[in-house]
């Protein structure tokens, strides 16, 4: 399978940038959205056309990680218009909050599916299995594998995430770094420094660490330089078509 980054910013984009989205493909060629940010339509168009999405993955219904469902649904409307695309695109999400989790169903071109009712699901040969994380609302990390490939992703996490009881050893972890240690809050939001995420990583045995959902101001080396004394593995920070194929 191969994971490519559309959007990796946050709470908003930079010049050019596009807030949390990423393409998952898998190894008979399907494709399967996870999070669907503001810029991440404009980038997806650079390797596909919407309508032949298998699946679209929302980790939590912030707008950073949904901002452009709405787009989307107007894209695949037209594309059912034209013939295009004749099933609707099944969108995994929380139920919660209310009001966005309606707003994920529009005409006949996109179908929720309530995963925190579910803990597993299989496309395309692809098994997902949602994990809950240390969030304000509910939002699921997803631990993706296909054959002896194991991708986890951490969504949104503050520290209280359990994540060695999620998942062991998987080739990547790709895992938020919304701060640097210095900009952590006095309160407690549950969001992840550069270093946090390093030692979340190092502690699950994680092979490769992809720190990503960055501060559009904050500089990639300055996240980098943060993180690697905490991780023994092979570290990235995520940039526009970062990708990988495992
Ligand atoms: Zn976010």
């Amino acid at each position: 399978m191969k994971w490519t980054v559309l959007g990796f910013q946050s709470p908003y984009p930079g010049p050019g940038g596009a807030t949390p989205g990423y393409l998952l493909e898998t190894s008979s060629g399907k494709y399967i959205l996870i999070d669907c940010g503001s810029g991440v339509m404009a980038e997806l168009a650079h390797y596909l056309p919407t309508y032949q999405l298998e699946a679209l993955m929302l980790s939590h219904l912030h707008h950073d990680h949904i901002a452009d469902v709405l787009t989307l649904q107007y894209a695949l409307h037209l594309q059912h218009i034209q013939g295009k695309r004749k099933k609707p695109l099944p969108v995994y999400a929380p139920r919660r909050p209310e009001s966005w989790w309606q707003k994920l169903r529009f005409r006949t071109v996109t179908e929720p599916v309530d995963i925190e009712s579910q803990t597993k699901i299989d496309v395309d040969g692809v098994s997902i299995a949602f994990h809950r994380t240390d969030h304000g609302i509910p939002c699921y990390a997803m631990e993706i594998r296909e054959g002896f490939r194991t991708i986890l992703y951490g969504a949104d996490s503050g520290v209280k995430t359990d994540w060695e009881n999620m998942c062991r050893e998987p080739d990547l972890f790709v895992c938020e770094a919304t701060f640097l240690e210095a900009q952590i809050p006095e309160d407690n939001v549950p969001h992840l420094s550069a270093r946090q995420a390093a030692q979340a990583a190092e502690r699950i045995g994680a092979k490769a660490l992809l720190l990503t959902h960055v501060y559009p101001d904050n500089d990639l080396e300055d996240i980098r330089r943060e993180a690697a004394p905490h991780f023994s593995g092979d570290l990235y920070v995520a940039e526009k078509g970062w990708n990988i194929a495992l």
